[in-house]
């Protein structure tokens, strides 16, 4: 087959570019290698990449919906009221909340951020009744939301910051060989690093994402003048880290992020520990962060498992197992947080 018509790889682009005005930084190569890599596939599910809680059970879905239904009833039901869903994937997650949600009488408009075409298209499938969004500018600004973003901000492009022998420096890409490595760049970055943290070994990294301090800032000003509720939820830590967190995932195995870009999801921890600062800047209310697990458990996880496995008894098997990945600690139970925001005079919310 004549591979004529097929794109340029994004290494090729990339030294072509590295060649001509110098390195780039790895914040520019993890946007660039995530926008070729989501534009071009469904990463989900065992025959792709990577698996995430939606598609693992759809009880992640529905206690995220009752969740939501919960806050908007003790909201005291307001209408309208719209659902934001930022990167849903396929549209699972959204369309399990949704036929929870609306048994208590929620039933919202509709709104998905989302720049894949790709995926756009499976969830047109799951959710006809959408709009969709490039980002959140376009969302509706009259009524409140209840918006909901599950491994979204791992996504976004860190910005990682490196000490060396003459002070801080961003991290820079440029090829070797078959590959591409990481050099310190040329231009002094002190003033980017927070006083606390300047004095460090040599080798030191420091990573940022601007884009999730950016998206929560935004969703946290828009709670506090729309009213409304948030929930992120992803793998990360809250407390402040130094080192790299950069990762890439490909058919189910961690692969060397700087090996082919486009072809593989990289992501890094989400900082939760700097987000929650960030909303409460905009006089949002930060409900809390807590483990996954954690918060599955609180909204009644083990009591939708054994009610589905007395519904279906040949699948009790599978449905514990999907329940154990969600919430055992060793799964996704601790590593994933749930990080919770809400408008003032809006409810504290379950499991926080
Ligand atoms: N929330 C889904 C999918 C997670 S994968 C789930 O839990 O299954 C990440 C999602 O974010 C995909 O839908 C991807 O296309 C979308 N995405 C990644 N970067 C984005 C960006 N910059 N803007 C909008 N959507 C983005």
């Amino acid at each position: 087959m004549s591979d004529q018509t097929a794109p340029e790889s994004l290494a090729a682009v990339f030294r072509r570019l590295i060649a001509n005005t110098g390195p780039i930084s790895l914040m520019h190569y993890m946007g660039e290698a995530n926008a070729r890599y989501y534009a071009s596939r469904d990463p989900l599910g065992s025959g792709g990449d990577f698996i995430t809680a939606p598609e693992i059970s759809q009880m992640f879905g529905e206690l995220i919906g009752l969740w939501l239904a919960d806050m908007w009833i003790n909201a005291g039901r307001p209408q309208p009221v719209h659902y934001v869903e930022l990167g849903p994937g396929r549209g699972t997650l959204a369309s399990d909340a949704l036929r929870v949600a609306k048994r208590f009488g929620l039933e919202p408009e509709v709104h998905l951020v989302e720049t894949s075409p790709e995926l756009k298209h499976l969830q047109l499938a799951n959710l006809p009744q959408a709009r969709w969004h490039h980002d959140l500018s376009t969302v509706p600004g009259r009524c409140p939301i209840l918006l909901v973003a599950n491994e979204f901000l791992d996504a976004l492009p860190v910005r990682q910051l490196v000490k060396t022998a003459e002070g801080w420096r961003e991290r820079m890409v440029v090829p070797e060989g078959e590959r591409f490595i990481c050099i310190a760049g040329s231009q002094p970055m002190d003033a980017a690093v927070p006083e606390a943290r300047r004095a460090a070994e040599p080798g030191t990294i420091i990573e940022t994402c601007p884009g999730a301090a950016a998206v929560v800032y935004e969703v946290a000003g828009r709670l506090v003048q729309q009213g409304g509720a948030a929930l992120f939820i992803d793998y990360g830590h809250d407390s402040v880290q130094n080192g790299s967190t950069l990762q890439a995932v490909r058919a189910h195995q961690k692969v060397d992020p700087f090996i082919n870009p486009g072809e593989a999801d990289l992501t890094a921890l989400v900082d939760f520990a700097t987000l929650a600062p960030v909303a409460e800047s905009r006089g949002c209310r930060w409900l809390g962060t807590v483990e996954q697990g954690a918060w599955l458990q609180a909204l009644g996880i083990d009591a939708r498992a054994r009610a589905l496995a007395e519904a279906a008894p040949d699948q009790a098997e599978a449905i514990e197992s999907a329940r154990n990945r969600l919430v055992a600690e060793d799964e996704m139970g601790s590593l994933f947080k749930v990080m919770g925001l809400a408008a003032p005079g809006w409810p504290r919310g379950v499991g926080f």
